[in-house]
């Protein structure tokens, strides 16, 4: 694995606030100190970084490619901000699998009412996730943003697209799950499955009531995935497109929440807790 260079860009006021510096909305005009740190965890040495001692937000990205034209073996990372207070909001990635949302297991089982590779009923059908926990939580840790990692990795591995119906046959190790696991279906293979549950004529009714379930949900720590619920709204918005339907505006909770598929939009209106929850949750 290469080794990872991680670049604090730091004002003095930050430095000063250390783990309670704001990470929010970096004054990118305010000058800036550099300092890098191996893997995270050990200062940087070898000598000064190939970066002036104080530099601006805008040409902290100057260093950035300086440092990386010094270091091509390693992957190197720019933050704004004390590192203090990037630790301060570092999450340990989950251990444990997350249990699936009941909401998007509807969704799958209803999409796929047999298995989503072979198309078979006569198996006992399960809920297969193309992207396995082992590849999620690697993914969840090489990101940069090291908050919210429990959520981030429950909706990565539960993201409508990374779920899809394979059938099991462990008797025999013949069903898709089975030669999935023995990695005789290839994730490619899988994804191509998957993608056409989303043809099918009946995904629409599917999609409409994972849409509103979801909307409907949206409470405090609920933990909507806003990245897979503007992906429902824009696949909703094209059949509707490829149907020639212009579905009219609808109002959910009250008329708190207003939804038009036609135009793709979704609009909270003054419930912005809500809205305020699902930017949260970006991956
Ligand atoms: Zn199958």
């Amino acid at each position: 694995m290469s080794r990872r260079l991680v670049l604090y860009a730091s004002t003095e006021q930050e430095d000063a606030d250390g783990a309670t510096a704001s990470l929010l909305k970096p004054d990118m005009a305010a000058p800036r100190t550099v300092r890098g740190w191996w893997n995270d965890s050990a200062p940087y040495s070898g000598g000064a970084l190939p970066v002036p001692g104080s530099v601006s937000g805008a040409s902290a990205f100057q260093a950035l490619r300086l440092v990386q034209q010094q270091h091509p073996e390693a992957d190197v990372q720019l933050r704004f901000g004390p590192r203090a207070a990037w630790q301060a909001t570092e999450e340990p990635v989950p251990a444990g699998r997350p249990d699936i949302l009941p909401d998007v297991k509807r969704l799958i089982t209803g999409l796929s009412p047999g298995c989503s590779f072979c198309g078979t009923t006569r198996r006992s059908l399960e809920v297969a996730h193309i992207r396995d926990w082992p590849e999620t939580r690697a993914a969840v840790a090489a990101h940069p943003i090291r908050k919210g990692r429990h959520l981030r990795a429950r909706l990565l591995f539960h993201s409508p697209w990374n779920l899809l119906m394979l059938c099991r046959d462990r008797a025999h190790g013949s069903g898709c799950h089975d030669r999935q696991e023995a990695k005789l279906i290839t994730a490619a293979e899988l994804r191509e499955a998957r993608a056409r549950l989303d043809r099918q004529p009946h995904a629409r009714a599917h999609y409409q009531r994972y849409l509103d379930q979801q909307l409907l949900a949206c409470a405090p720590l609920a933990g909507v995935d806003e990245n897979a619920l503007l992906e429902v709204l824009r696949l909703l918005n094209r059949l509707a497109a490829d149907a020639g339907e212009a579905p009219e505006p609808y109002a959910l909770n009250h008329g708190q929440i207003r939804v038009d598929i036609a135009h793709a939009m979704i609009d909270y209106g003054s419930s912005h807790y809500c809205a305020d929850n699902l930017a949260q949750v970006s991956l």
